[in-house]
This record gives C-alpha cells, structure tokens and sequence, in this order.
C-alpha cells in the first residue's frame, strides 16, 4: 500500500488553534499559482502512481478551491485509480457543485471538520460554519453516493463542559458518519490561542476533567457501534481509515504541497513551509532512516493503534529482543500501561489515557 498526501494550504480564515501549514490567500490568482506549483510536484512522481492506492487531499481547506481549481487539481490525478480517495471539507465552503465533481472524479471519502456543535465554542474557535451547513453537507453527499464520511471533532475546549461534549455526541449519534476523529485540543505556539496563554487569558483544560471527556467519547461511540481501532480514531466496521493506516504502519507516502511530508524507499521527506521558498525548490529535507528510527517509529505508530503490535515479527525484522532493547517497558507492564501477550504489545485500558509514558520508553 502506498498513499498520496496533497496538500492546499489556504483557508477562508485562521482558526485560533490551529498551527498546520495554511494562510488566506490574498486572491484567487495565489491559488491558481500554487495549485500550478503543485501539479509539478504532484507530476514529478509519476512513476509511483501505479502503486498509490490512497489519495488524501488536506489542509488547509481543500474545499474553498473553486469548481474550476478544484477541478484542475483532480485531472491531474485522473491517472491514479486508489482504493481510497478522500478530500477534506469545511461545511461553509461546501456547495452541491462541488460534491458532484468530487463524485465525478472518483472521491469516495469525505473528511467534515466539524470539532463541535456547540455554535458558541465554534465562534469562540474562529470557525464560521453553522450545525445546519453540517446536516446539509452530509445529506447530500449521502444522496450523491458518497456516504464514507468522518467527522472530526475536538474536545478539552476552551469553556467546554460535560453537558456540551453530550451535546456533540447527540448529534454525532444523529448524523451517524462511518468514522470519528477525535482529538483533545492542544496548546501549540504561533497560535492565537498561545499568544491569549501568554497574556493569561486563556487556560488549558484540567487533565482529569479531559480524560473524563475522553473516557466518555470511548464508550459512547464505543455503545453507538463504534470501533475504536487508534487512540483518536473511531470506526464503524469496514470504514477504518486505509490512509492513515498507511502512517500507523510505517507504510510508504508520498506528501506533496507546502508543508508536506513522506516516506518512500527509506527516505523521510519534508517540503518548505512557506511558499516563496516552496516555489524555488519544493523539499526542505530529505533524511535517510536508520533501522533504529524505523524501530522507533515502529514501536510508537503501532501502539497508537488499540489492537497493539505483533512484536514477534518486529523482532524479527529488526532483530532485536524487546525486553533486552527496552528493559522500561517491564516497569509500564507492571503498572499495567501496557500489556505484553501471546506476542502482542498494546495499551491497556488504562495505557490508552497514558500513552506518552509508554512511548517515553523508545525514545
Ligand atoms: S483548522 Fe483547518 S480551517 Fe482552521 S485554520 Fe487550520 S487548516 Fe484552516
């Protein structure tokens, strides 16, 4: 499995959390001229595409391109056919226009950013859209065929409670998507939030009130026929995230877009941040892995998933004894963190609130 990350970093207007590679974009000439950038990039990987069997198109908004940018970007992808095809959305910049070019150029998954329904919190966030753009957006994609849906949601809010998390989950069990994301808030620099912490206006959420939030996420969704199959990620049976399963593996991607990253044929790539340095070369760096790094990411990816690592395997492919290598983990194991059977490691219950620990112990 190989997947296609394609990056479109503008948004209609920053979120005050948010510090992903994106900027407003200063009129739609800048967006014509980037996606002209990209298409080279995009082209000069050719040769791979017959083994890409996943495309994500992030951002940023890759939905507030118009009809004509958007499909510029998706002809230029026409020549691979992946299992997987997905484009992440904003409800307000959705129309039904763009569902059908989606549709018509083979997008079977759509990625909402919702983060929550309470409208209040969502202005407090910077974020524009409305509950009713939401329902309308998954109405129609469903109508037009494409019901793979995910609904990203963020909780540890500024000002959010309990009684607000029940309230998103109400309308989570209403909308019934196939896959759930969701991702405590995190206090990043170079964010509006953080520059607001700074002068004390802003608090970050008590730890045990989060993983109370977090706890009750798991066995809402869990009692909705969720599968919760990543520590973030939730699914309905049949819809995991085949993409991001590329990540939590140490599959191969490539990134392409400002900001970008992938791994292909040993090598972790990173591209520029900034546009004008984008223009006169598009990668930043290219670092080739030692087999202690890829153990290391080994290690750390694969616990982020529920079901655990088959460490016998991974033995074997990097010839190392686990308990020899890391003698810690028997210090997490005995406080039940993680559990070490029949050659699975994985989170425990408990570990799966506490994962940084365990982690700790690769690096
Ligand atoms: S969270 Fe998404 S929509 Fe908001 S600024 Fe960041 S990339 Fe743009």
């Amino acid at each position: 499995m190989k997947g296609l990350y394609v990056h479109i970093p503008f948004c209609e207007h920053i979120c005050f959390y948010c510090d992903f590679a994106k900027r407003v974009p200063k009129d739609a000439h800048m967006i014509d001229e980037y996606l002209d950038y990209l298409i080279q990039e995009i082209n000069s990987y050719q040769k791979h595409f017959k083994s890409i069997e996943t495309i994500y198109i992030g951002g940023g908004t890759p939905s507030m391109l118009n009809l004509e940018q958007t499909e510029k970007l998706l002809k230029h992808l026409l020549s691979i056919h992946p299992v997987e095809y997905t484009i992440e959305v904003n409800p307000e910049s959705y129309t039904k226009e763009k569902g059908l070019l989606y549709k018509t150029y083979g997008i079977n998954r759509i990625s909402l950013g919702v983060q929550t329904f309470n409208q209040e919190i969502l202005n407090q966030l910077n974020r524009k859209h409305k509950n009713q753009q939401v329902y309308d957006t998954i109405h129609h994609l469903k109508d037009i065929g494409i019901d793979n849906i995910n609904i990203d949601l963020i909780y540890a809010l500024p000002n959010q409670n309990l009684i607000d998390l029940d309230f998103d989950l109400k309308h989570i069990k209403e909308l019934n998507p196939t896959h759930i994301s969701a991702y405590s808030l995190i206090l990043e620099e170079k964010t509006v939030f953080y520059h607001e912490y700074l002068k004390g206006n802003f608090s970050v959420m008590d730890e045990d009130i989060e993983a109370q939030m977090y706890q009750k996420i798991i066995k809402e969704l869990k009692a909705m026929g969720y599968q919760h199959y990543e520590i973030s990620n939730f699914t309905k049976p049949g819809y995991q995230s085949k993409h991001n399963l590329i990540y939590w593996s140490l599959g191969e991607y490539i990134g392409v877009g400002v900001g970008a990253h992938g791994y292909i044929d040993g090598y972790r790539m990173q591209n520029h941040r900034l546009l004008k340095d984008y223009y006169q070369n598009f990668q930043l760096e290219k670092v080739l892995q030692t087999k202690e790094m890829n153990l290391q990411d080994a290690l750390i990816f694969g616990l982020r998933k529920i079901g655990g690592i088959d460490i016998q395997s991974l033995e074997k492919q990097y010839e190392f004894n686990l308990l020899d290598r890391f003698p810690k983990i028997q210090e997490k194991m005995d406080q039940g963190l993680v559990s070490y059977q029949s050659g699975i490691l994985k989170l425990t219950e408990k570990g799966i609130f506490l994962g940084n620990q365990v982690f700790m112990v690769f690096i």
